[in-house]
């Protein structure tokens, strides 16, 4: 079923979507069986802006924004067997030594292991994308070649023209180290811009298999 979302525009295809858990290991996700999308980005990215856009629910966002959930991995069920993942956003300087390690242990198990991982979306601020800690995120997807679409978040900061230009650039530096299995493109969560497409994406990452 498909409900028209909040603004009227487009459709939001999980009506039902419901927080799971907040993990803070591995072994806490749900049971590895249909198929699952990940979103990630640095602290203040974009991150919760952009999940509330693309799932038409603002209630998750907020879940997912608790304080104490922020160093966890938010697991949310979109339809029985399609879940998203919110995963730690990282770059946020006050983040103890001892919970970095702990977090980057986690997340190369979690791209190793998790068989039904489908699809990594990866929030970047447009005025300064491709960071430290997101070419980490990427590599960790291109060691299974899984498929990462990268949303230019708050591109309605900077005009029209300049937002395209890094937006080819982007895409230019992703795919020469890439290929297509990386996407990308402009995002603005107060405009709702990007947001169908977001969507469209993850539901091809959670169409089929289970
Ligand atoms: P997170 O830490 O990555 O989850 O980032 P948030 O979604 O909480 O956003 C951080 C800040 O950026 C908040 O003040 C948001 O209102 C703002 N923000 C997020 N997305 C956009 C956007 O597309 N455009 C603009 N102008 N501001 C945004």
């Amino acid at each position: 079923m498909v409900k028209p979302n909040s603004r009227g525009r487009g459709t939001v295809p999980w009506p039902d979507a419901v927080f799971t858990v907040a993990a803070h290991r591995m072994v806490q996700l749900p049971p590895d069986t249909g198929a699952e999308a990940a979103i990630v980005g640095r602290s203040n990215a974009g991150k919760s802006s952009a999940l509330n856009a693309i799932t038409g629910k603002p209630a998750l966002a907020r879940v997912s924004k608790t304080p104490g959930r922020t160093q966890q991995m938010v697991v949310f069920e979109l339809k029985p067997e399609r879940l998203l993942v919110d995963l730690p956003g990282y770059g946020y300087a006050a983040v103890p030594e001892t919970l970095r390690q702990h977090w980057g242990g986690e997340l190369r198990r979690y791209f190793e292991t998790r068989a039904c991982l489908r699809g990594l979306m990866l929030t970047m601020d447009i005025r300064h994308p491709l960071r430290e800690g997101d070419w980490h995120m990427l590599e960790l997807a291109a060691t299974r070649r899984l498929p990462v679409h990268v949303l230019l978040t708050k591109a309605d900061k900077l005009g029209r023209g300049a937002a395209g230009k890094t937006l080819v650039a982007v895409t230019k530096e992703l795919q020469a180290q890439y290929g297509e299995v990386v996407t990308v493109q402009l995002f603005s969560a107060p405009k709702r811009d990007g947001a169908d497409a977001a969507r469209a994406r993850l539901k091809v990452w959670l169409a089929g298999s289970g």
